[in-house]
């Protein structure tokens, strides 16, 4: 027998992650404090605030409030993680790693899979003189080939958006680990309750907390966690200011002071109560959506006018081996090609559950058509090198009844 304390497990921590708190007058639920500033009876207490030697005090709302700060500490515990920032969207939380961390000099390897948006930072990157090398994930080997003596960072999505591509996760992270290398995985899709990229010894993890943690469409944030694997002591770009106390939070202290005070990307209490509230009832969502998109993809794959369907469960996936033993579940992402590009309108325009919208993760379920929207601007050469097909659609599975999904898309696929 041993004498640790039992955890509790995901969900019962989820559900009562407020009462960590002493919520403020017995309340269940943590409140929404709007307060911009903060004050303070005795001036050593401000400045103790300022000189990061007062725990748990706030002096300005762009920098954290007690609801921010309850909703870092949900996060930190679903990752099993250190620390946690939150931001206003993900894309704040990815640009604050990007340009905190890195310097002109400097070279990252990135998926060539990644999320639009942050294929445009790193396009971004390159004009404040940052390397940007693209390379297939899917194979640690491709990786390797691209280190060079200036490399600080590698980057991965768990699953690619729309390509469902899975990265060799474990083995990046070996490969980090051996070149002392910073290893920041966007766990977005799969969230922390499908799984943990501490696991594969991920350095920092993003997550949009607007997809599956708040999963209701309705408020945008992001996160950014610390493992506390990685050893900031032998990272060249922490300013000396942050180089001080354990130095587990270092990266995350210059993440918020340099990413979230001075680039203000900051998350609203309104945005972050929000999000909280979705946390609770996360595992229960992303199980109920993952089963209604397995179902549905060995549908699909099934029906003639399909020519393919991506999807991680499905044995037919490249890296189906891969994500079964790391994912508890395929998430609720999912694409599918038809075989007649030119009904690609017809059959969207037929659908009448399924609605077109862009956005991912939300209750109910959302489609796109990838190549002429969000890979547009990419352009005809970009798309082929990352394999969308012209009748590529893209399916974010929310959490109506399989039966009427079924329904559905059998009459609008004809
Ligand atoms: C949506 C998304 C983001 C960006 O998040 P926002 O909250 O929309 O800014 C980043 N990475 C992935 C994988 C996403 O799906």
């Amino acid at each position: 027998m041993s004498n640790t304390p039992r955890r509790p497990g995901f969900a019962t921590e989820q559900v009562h992650a407020d009462r960590h708190f002493g919520v403020e007058h017995g309340g269940l639920r943590k409140p929404i404090h709007t307060s911009v500033q903060y004050g303070f009876d005795k001036v050593e207490d401000l400045i103790g605030v300022f000189q990061g030697t007062f725990k748990g005090g706030y002096n300005y709302a762009r920098q954290g409030t007690p609801t921010t700060a309850a909703l870092e500490s949900r996060i930190t515990r679903m990752e099993g993680g250190v620390g946690t920032v939150c931001f206003a969207t993900g894309m704040a939380a990815i640009s604050a790693i990007f340009f905190t961390l890195l310097k002109a000099g400097d070279h990252i390897v990135s998926s060539r899979y990644v999320f639009g948006n942050t294929n445009s930072i790193l396009g971004t990157l390159e004009n404040f003189a940052v390397e940007v090398s693209k390379v297939d994930t899917c194979s640690v080997s491709e990786v390797a080939a691209a280190l060079r003596p200036n490399t600080r960072m590698v980057f991965v999505e768990t699953v690619a958006n729309p390509g469902t591509q899975i990265p060799d996760l474990e083995a990046i992270g070996a490969l980090c680990r051996e070149r002392g290398l910073v290893y920041v995985v966007d766990n977005t899709v799969t969230s922390p309750w499908l799984f943990q990229p501490r696991v594969v010894g991920a350095s920092m993890i993003v997550n949009s907390l607007t997809k599956s943690i708040a999963g209701q469409g309705s408020a945008l944030g992001g996160a950014v966690t610390d493992t506390g694997l990685y050893d900031w002591t032998t990272y060249p770009n922490i300013a000396a200011n942050y180089r001080s106390g354990d130095a587990k939070t270092w990266g995350l202290a210059q993440i918020r002071k340099k990413g979230l005070r001075d680039m203000g990307g900051a998350l609203s209490s309104e945005h972050a109560h929000a999000i909280a509230s979705g946390a609770e009832t996360l595992p229960l969502r992303v199980d109920r959506a993952s089963q209604t998109a397995l179902a549905l993809a060995q549908h699909l794959q099934a029906h003639p006018a399909v020519a393919a369907v991506h999807y991680a469960m499905l044995p037919s996936h490249p890296q189906h081996a891969r994500a079964s033993k790391l994912f508890k579940a395929g998430t609720w992402l999912m694409a599918f090609e038809l075989r007649d590009t030119s009904q690609l309108n017809t059959v969207l325009n037929r659908l009448q559950l399924a609605v077109k919208a862009t956005g991912l993760g939300d209750t109910r379920t959302l489609v796109i058509p990838v190549a002429p929207t969000i890979f547009w601007e990419a352009g005809p050469e970009v798309r082929a090198r990352m394999r969308i097909a012209d009748g590529l659609i893209r399916v974010s599975v929310g959490l109506e009844d399989l039966a009427d999904l079924i329904a559905d898309f059998d009459q609008a696929l004809g």
